[in-house]
């Protein structure tokens, strides 16, 4: 079943490829033009400048692109090396690698929206209390739109409010684990948005992903050994 739905979606794609090829070239000329009218040789040097990126350099992400070929990349392998001897297949396929090699039944880490949110307080209380109080607000506010529905848009995210400072979340649950990740995460942003209302100037609150996701995706971390209450 797997493979008959990835080859659905691929094969779907693929009836599209020269289109989408042909958007794809114009769109490289367009950005090589636009890099070359403002004195770069290239697009990816430009968008660094635009991007305001002085804090590393180009050459620093080529190092960084290094330390993952060398020390995550055979930690990957050996993960594959694993499932492909449990699944006992000679190859990988796209289509094998979220299967769950032990055969357990998916998790259901809540039933609906409200259930989660409950739970996701419990959960960011257990880390801090202030955490907890954090996500109340945004449960006592009604700063959440949170259950997947016919019409809504998809995505999930958190978007700051700078009058009152009490963010609201975004998302499209549906009683998945991957939606559990989801509401850390945004609780992550979330959190970062009110502890950072107080600064006095809004653009001091608009920060690079480097920094937003810092506080997002550490969430998801710190919060891991409380997903018991979730599940
Ligand atoms: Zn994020």
């Amino acid at each position: 079943m797997r493979k008959t739905v990835y080859e659905k979606v691929a094969t779907r794609r693929l009836n599209d490829k020269d289109t989408l090829d042909e958007l794809f070239n114009k769109l490289i000329a367009l950005r090589t033009q636009i890099a070359r009218n403002a004195g770069f040789d290239n697009y990816r040097d430009f968008k660094f400048a635009e991007l305001c990126r002085f804090d590393y350099t180009i050459d620093d992400c080529f190092q960084f692109h290094n330390a993952i070929q060398k020390s995550i990349m055979p930690l990957i392998e050996h993960f594959d090396i694993e499932r492909k001897k449990i699944l006992q297949y000679d190859k990988l396929k796209p289509y094998d690698m979220d299967v769950d090699i032990d055969g357990d039944t998916p998790l259901q880490p809540f039933a609906d929206g409200k259930e989660m949110m409950e739970k996701a307080v419990k959960c960011f209380d257990a880390i801090d209390p202030f955490l907890g109080i954090c996500m109340t607000q945004l449960q006592t506010l009604n700063r959440v739109d949170l259950d997947s529905r016919k019409g809504k848009a998809p995505g999930g995210y958190n978007y700051p409010l700078y009058e009152t400072g009490v963010p609201f979340i975004f998302m499209n649950a549906s009683g998945l684990l991957r939606d559990l990740v989801t509401i850390v995460h945004e609780g992550g942003h979330a959190v970062h948005s009110i502890v950072t209302h107080t600064l006095p100037q809004v653009d001091f609150k608009s920060f690079p992903s480097e920094v937003a996701e810092l506080a997002s995706m550490s969430m998801e971390l710190i919060s891991m050994e409380h997903w018991d209450n979730f599940c």
